[in-house]
């Protein structure tokens, strides 16, 4: 929410060639779905706010899902109580996730802060000046915005970017840096 987000995730906009020479059978027009796993059990104050936030992307996206999982999640939810809330993510699935609960005692709507860090880890930039009906404009339309969906427009954005499976390429870059 405060910006801090060490990920390069503007490097996402890497256009990536589509359906160039390919077979043009319907079966392998039909994209496939990257299941991306989230530990919510850092953040034990917050485990429904953060289930809420990854079923509203997933209400929201086919190309990619965000599951529930204890072990072996490449998204970690923590807790902290001080600072603000953030992400250290490559903005390909994989990242740290830090919940501020000062924030939410300032009013800021937990389910929102989550689904909006989780848009880091889907590819998203901050965009502040955006109104309340985006995710991405976190704390910029204030304590009384309390929406926690993506826009259409985010949605779309975050639908082209996983359209070829990012997650693959993103732990080879992962290990690459
Ligand atoms: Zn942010």
């Amino acid at each position: 929410m405060n910006g801090r987000v060490p990920g390069r995730v503007a490097a996402l906009a890497v256009a990536v060639p589509l359906g160039l020479g390919l077979a043009t059978a319907p079966a392998a027009s039909a994209a496939a779905v990257t299941t991306l796993y989230y530990s919510s059990s850092g953040a034990p104050d917050y485990l429904a706010q953060i289930d809420r936030g990854a079923a509203n992307w997933n209400a929201a996206v086919t190309d990619v899902k965000l599951v529930q999982r204890a072990t072996g999640a490449t998204i970690v939810f923590h807790e902290v109580h001080s600072g603000g809330s953030y992400t250290s993510t490559d903005g390909h699935g994989r990242g740290q996730i830090y919940l501020d609960t000062s924030q939410v005692a300032e009013g800021y709507d937990p389910t929102r802060i989550a689904a909006h860090e989780l848009g880091h880890n889907l590819g998203l930039p901050d965009h502040y000046s955006g109104p309340c009906t985006e995710l991405m404009s976190g704390h910029g339309p204030g304590t009384a915005c309390k929406n926690a969906k993506p826009s259409a427009a985010e949605a779309a954005k975050v639908q082209s970017l996983w359209v070829n499976g990012v997650a693959a390429g993103a732990q080879t870059r992962a290990v690459a840096h």
